[in-house]
């Protein structure tokens, strides 16, 4: 039976052992009420211009302990015509593609064969995307090589590629860190090498925390969704030359995108590899992914599984991250909740990209009684000393939690703040 890591809510899965392993000695309180399944986005396989076949793709998840892995090989969707989708083992391998458009690389989820061949328009492509009850994403937004060029061509219901390993990496390797990396990689423990990439994208962050605010005070905020992608392809160019560096393997043991459902994937229940199930499953998946009901975490840096963001309402009504809910100003507060598996961890809290509140211990509950965009950003770190935490990494962050203004039509009323919408790239 398929060992899963969970957070099952005692009793509920009686007789499902397969989901009782608790990994965390220390942990931090873990939340009853969600499943967490972690998984690898933005993955090419020899469908384009990666080196690896799906078959090699899906072993190296099964090693790495991937829950799912997403396609997104350039402009085909034929791995899922192939029947290349579905269960392999214990990762559930789903087919979405990668299309280049006039403003720049869009990724594409779930949807059907007719979207390709894709337009070649930034906005035409989103339409149809949208239309079509897809799933898309602005891809390698900051990127310095091949990045988006026009956000004001961006679609609301279009998230962010927030993270982009590749893309990240891009930003810190030089001749000094590529030694460094290199002389890692090639020592005891290799997987430290991805440290040395494994960083907090400044740039995409604040992009990112810009595109949700309201244009005007009292209009709601924009939900825009945030993934960590890999953009994996297990091969580098180097000087005319190809090197197998990263592998799939690796990469998918460093930045995963986590989502939280509130039922069990079918295929993972039983021996079997699962493919009856594969449709509802991956149905499960993509819809948790649209809903934002997902975070993005370094789990290099230890397995984040069963880290939540929720918030709780008056009435004890409980919101994930991701969801949107109605707040009146200075009134009925709510409560926001971040627990991560990890006592030796620092949580922060954001609201609209502005830091509000510190706490340790891997666990933060904050009160707040304004409208806002709120998500949490988690550190891990080596030593303590008094307040201060010695080698801090950044581990994991969650898509946020958007507090909509109460009685828009009385806000409305008031003084617009800006009516043009601004994003920051730099
Ligand atoms: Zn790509």
């Amino acid at each position: 039976m398929r060992e899963r890591i969970q957070v099952a809510r005692e009793g509920r899965d009686a007789g499902d052992e397969a989901r009782q392993r608790l990994p965390f000695p220390e942990s931090a309180p873990r939340d009853p009420d969600f499943y967490d399944y972690c998984g690898a986005v933005h993955v090419h396989s020899t469908y384009s211009d990666g080196a690896g076949t799906v078959k090699q793709v899906a072993e190296a998840a099964n090693e790495a302990g991937l829950d799912f892995v997403i396609l997104n090989d350039h402009a085909t969707l034929q791995p899922r015509t192939d029947g290349q989708d579905g269960w392999h083992g214990r990762t559930l391998v789903m087919v979405g593609t990668e299309v280049g458009t006039d403003a720049g690389h869009l990724l594409v989820l779930d949807v059907p064969d007719s979207f390709l061949p894709s337009s070649g328009s930034a906005t035409n492509d989103q339409q149809r995307i949208l239309e079509s009850g897809g799933i898309g994403f602005i891809a390698l937004p900051c990127d310095l090589k091949d990045h988006w060029r026009d956000f004001s061509a961006r679609l609301p219901g279009i998230g962010l590629e927030v993270f982009n390993l590749s893309a990240i990496a891009r930003t810190k390797i030089n001749l000094p860190a590529l030694a460094m990396i290199w002389r890692r990689y090639n020592g005891k423990k290799p997987e430290r090498a991805f440290h040395l990439v494994s960083a907090r994208p400044t740039a995409e962050l604040r992009l990112w925390d810009s595109m949700m605010q309201p244009a005007r005070v009292g209009e709601p905020y924009e939900p825009v969704v945030a993934i960590g992608s890999l953009d994996a392809h297990a091969v580098m160019k180097f000087a005319g030359r190809s090197y197998p560096f990263p592998t799939y393997h690796e990469v998918f043991r460093t930045l995963r995108t986590h989502v939280l459902l509130d039922h069990a994937l079918k295929g993972v229940m039983g021996t079997k590899a699962g493919a009856d199930h594969s449709g509802p499953d991956q149905k499960s998946v993509h819809s948790a992914i649209r809903s934002g009901h997902c975070y993005i975490a370094y789990d290099n840096y230890g397995d984040s599984t069963g880290f939540v963001f929720k918030a709780v309402a008056g009435d004890d009504k409980r919101f994930l991250m991701g969801d949107s809910l109605e707040i009146t100003p200075g009134e009925s507060p709510i409560r926001l909740i971040a627990t991560a598996p990890r006592s030796r961890s620092f949580v922060r809290l954001y609201r609209d990209g502005k830091l509000i509140a510190t706490a340790r211990g891997g666990r933060l509950e904050h009160t707040v009684t304004q409208p806002g965009a709120y998500r949490v950003e988690v550190f891990v770190y080596r030593r303590r000393i008094g307040s201060l935490c010695l080698g801090s990494k950044p581990w994991i962050f969650s898509n946020p939690i958007y507090l909509q203004p109460c009685n828009l039509n009385a806000s409305l009323a008031g003084e617009a703040k800006d009516t043009s919408r601004r994003y920051h790239t730099s």
